[in-house]
């Protein structure tokens, strides 16, 4: 079965242990202001202006994003990496917009790496049905799991859907003994506010020992030229969302004394 991915990152190091070869699926239900991967977020490949500086003289090239493959397509690319991934501890890390909205594909992509014995890490926002997760999980090693607001209203306002399923299958993979890494994005007065960062720890902590890091990734604006070259209206808070060092170094403070490994980027 094809699926439509929009890009192969050879050499990725934030995403998971070791150096990874990181294969983005595109599409995903979320509408997140902040989202810096605008071009991951709707399923089919997009199209967009490209500009290019051609010996003084500027050009407008279209350029599409996103395109269907086979399993055994992308399975083509990702071996060339074998030795790269195998020698640094890492392996492959599947993430989007949300990997999981093509659960069939991403799960014949897993049993294909799988048998290629490469270690596995699935990069979700955790909306996704029980089922197709329980497709998923038998064949991860490792979740990298967004927690972004526990708040069912702030949740809805600043991502457009409900987190109601989110922190359910957070639990169910915890109860599962799932390796978890949970990974949350620091927006000043969104995510990363006293009242979010307090919740997101409570809720940690009544789902047991499955977390073995937290990810803080603070806000940067970088995504923003996206939006204008795919002409989608960009929501992306301003500059000042972007939270200080300090601020990240006092919630890293807070998670690290709750026992949690904590790591800052990516
Ligand atoms: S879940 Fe991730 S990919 Fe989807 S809209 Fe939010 S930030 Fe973008």
């Amino acid at each position: 079965m094809p699926g439509i991915i929009f890009d192969i990152k050879r050499f990725a190091v934030h995403d998971g242990p070791g150096i990874r070869t990181t294969v983005f699926l595109k599409g995903c239900p979320l509408r997140c202001g902040w989202c810096h991967n605008p071009e991951g977020r709707d399923q089919e490949p997009c199209c967009s202006d490209r500009r290019v500086v051609f010996d003084g003289r500027e050009y407008v090239e279209p350029e599409t994003t996103g395109r269907k493959v086979t399993a055994e397509e992308v399975m083509a690319e990702v071996v060339r990496e074998r030795l790269v991934m195998e020698e640094s501890g890492g392996g492959v890390t599947f993430s989007g917009g949300e990997p999981l909205m093509q659960a069939s594909f991403l799960a014949e992509l897993m049993a294909a790496c799988r048998l290629e014995g490469f270690h596995l890490a699935v990069d979700t926002s955790g909306f996704a049905t029980r089922s197709d997760l329980e497709k998923i999980a038998p064949l991860c090693d490792l979740f990298l799991y967004d927690l972004k607001l526990i708040d069912e209203m702030a949740h809805r306002r600043h991502t457009g859907l409900s987190n109601a399923m989110i922190l359910a299958n957070f639990r169910w993979l915890a109860s599962q003994g799932r390796e978890i890494r949970v990974r949350i994005p620091l927006i000043r007065e969104v995510t990363a506010t006293p009242g979010n960062i307090r919740d997101i720890l409570e809720f940690l902590l009544s789902c047991g020992g499955a977390v073995n890091q937290v990810d803080l990734l603070p806000y940067h604006r970088t995504g923003a030229h996206k939006y204008q070259r795919l002409g989608i209206p960009c929501h992306m808070p301003p500059k000042e969302a972007e939270p200080s060092p300090a601020e990240v170094e006092e919630i890293a403070a807070l998670f690290s004394s709750r026992g949690f490994k904590v790591k800052t980027g990516g």
